[in-house]
């Protein structure tokens, strides 16, 4: 069904908050990295719930297709409106709603983007925890993605830092969940089926985040090691020492080169063949004290040195390095981001698996990611081959990359998600029974399928997949 642009004019009352058709900027038909891209007959930037629920409404009652969109940097094409229809975008709803120091909640539009969360609760003496590398992407992104990143080792994902959520289901239902009570075990949590579903159970118009207080202080310390399996295996004694790690990353030295040349930058001992980038945080003894511990466990392990980075301007420019990562092996080709989670104990044989898959292939594959969590972000990298090739070789490549994964007891994604990116293995590798009642669950929120349909789980759109 095609829209009716007056019955939109009419629902959207400030017409620079509809656009419509080819006028449409590009960058909304796709997602971060801008390949795949679909088409829209309208692009609608909503101000309110109500205005979102009668959009929901119309879009229902006429079977048109709606993609949500926070700030598009998801890296699976999940913001792609493969079915044409309606865009929601998000990033006009970006206030503050309430912050509860007493109850240390803090209640925002979803649109907010997670670096203006950080900067307005650490300015308060508070501390909202979950950090992705992109800090230019949405809370409602975040969730719906139930983003992980850096300080997920001590303190979790997304997912464990929402009280509540106001949601809008395909047919306009507004529903209130769960709020700022600490327990909740009142019925099933809609809350945390709606974390995490990439905007394909209903849309989210209002947040309210856990807060921590702020910790007194943080440091980071940067490890060399002479490869990347002494590196993992040593985190892995790191993590039983009780030690309490903020961040534990991992970055072959062959990826931090070419961080290096992106940024103008360089990171001591260049003669390692990986780094683990360690952060502690808390009161400054307690920070001091593990500090202090780790470097004996590190130096025992294996590591060629230990480099506390107390300047810091230093700590922010290895900060940078490793947060400009992807980046840089983009500025020397098309690369396709992986994002598998393994569990910790089989990190060292996935990286092993990968290495030998990178010889025996000849296609280039660099790896880095969170050593604290098994979560490897893989960069398989294009190079000169031609796009047959190139989805030939990677198809193969990433079919056992999955397949490996999965044996080891991993899943496709770690934080990403699925999108329409990794749905030829999520749905190859997951079981039959699961992905069943994910689609009943599909059906009886969205029977007609209109939000973000043939993404991750959905059944159907297997052309879509296939031909991205
Ligand atoms: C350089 C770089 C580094 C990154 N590092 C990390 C990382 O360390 N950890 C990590 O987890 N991710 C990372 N990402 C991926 C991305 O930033 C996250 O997935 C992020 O959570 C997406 O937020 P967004 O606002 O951009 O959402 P979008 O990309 O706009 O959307 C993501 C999904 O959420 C849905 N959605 C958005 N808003 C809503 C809403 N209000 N209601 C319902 N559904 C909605 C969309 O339909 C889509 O399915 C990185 C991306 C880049 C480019």
């Amino acid at each position: 069904m095609s829209i009716d642009r007056q019955i939109l004019k009419d629902l959207v009352a400030d017409k620079t908050r509809l656009i419509f058709n080819t006028d449409i900027p590009k960058e909304y038909l796709s997602d971060a990295l801008g390949r795949r891209k679909g088409t829209a007959d309208a692009l609608i930037f909503p101000l309110s719930t109500e205005e979102i629920s009668d959009v929901l409404r119309y879009a229902c009652e006429n079977r048109i297709p709606v993609t949500p969109r926070g700030a598009g940097t998801n890296l699976v094409a999940s913001t792609v409106p493969v079915k044409g229809g309606i865009i929601l975008d998000f990033s006009r709803m970006n206030r503050v709603l309430e912050l509860d120091e007493d109850s240390m909640t803090l209640t925002v539009e979803p649109g907010i983007l997670l670096q203006d969360v950080q900067t307005y609760v650490e300015a308060r003496g508070f501390f909202y925890p979950p950090d992705p590398g992109e800090k230019a992407s949405s809370i409602g992104g975040n969730i719906s993605t139930n983003a992980g990143g850096m300080r997920a080792v001590k303190y979790g994902v997304t997912r464990d830092y929402v009280r509540g959520l106001e949601v809008v289901l395909a047919d306009g239902t507004i529903l209130r969940l769960g709020g700022k009570q600490v327990k909740d075990a009142s019925g099933l949590s809609l809350k945390h089926l709606l974390i995490g579903s990439e905007g394909t159970l209903g849309l989210i118009s209002k947040c309210m985040l856990r807060l921590l207080p702020k910790p007194e202080t943080s440091v980071s310390v940067l490890v060399p090691y002479p490869d990347l399996n002494t590196g993992l295996r040593s985190v892995l004694r790191i993590l039983r020492a009780n030690a309490n790690p903020t961040a534990v990353e991992f970055m072959e030295r062959k990826v931090v080169a070419l961080g290096e040349d992106f940024s103008g930058l360089r990171y001591p001992r260049p003669d390692a063949g990986s780094y683990i980038l360690l952060t502690f945080d808390g009161y400054r003894s307690e920070v001091e004290f593990n500090t202090a511990r780790v470097r004996g466990l590190a130096l025992e392990n294996g590591a060629l040195d230990y480099i506390v980075l107390t300047d810091p301007a230093q700590a922010a420019e290895i900060w940078k390095v490793r947060g400009a990562l992807v980046k840089a092996v983009e500025a020397v080709s098309e690369q396709e981001p992986v994002d598998i989670v393994v569990p910790i104990s089989h990190t060292v044989d996935f990286i092993r698996f990968i290495n030998d898959l990178e010889v025996s292939s000849g296609m280039r594959m660099i790896s880095f990611g969170h050593a604290g969590d098994g979560n490897v972000h893989l960069c398989v990298v294009r190079g000169e081959r031609d796009e047959d090739r190139w989805r030939r070789e990677l198809h193969a490549n990433m079919d056992s990359a999955y397949a490996k994964a999965y044996s080891l007891g991993g899943v496709a994604s770690g934080e990403h998600g699925i999108g329409l990116s990794k749905r030829r293995y999520f749905l190859r590798e997951t079981a039959a029974e699961n992905l069943a009642v994910m689609n009943e669950i599909k059906d009886a929120l969205d029977p007609l399928h209109i939000l973000n349909d043939q993404k991750s789980y959905i059944e159907g759109g297997k052309d879509h997949a296939e031909s991205f």
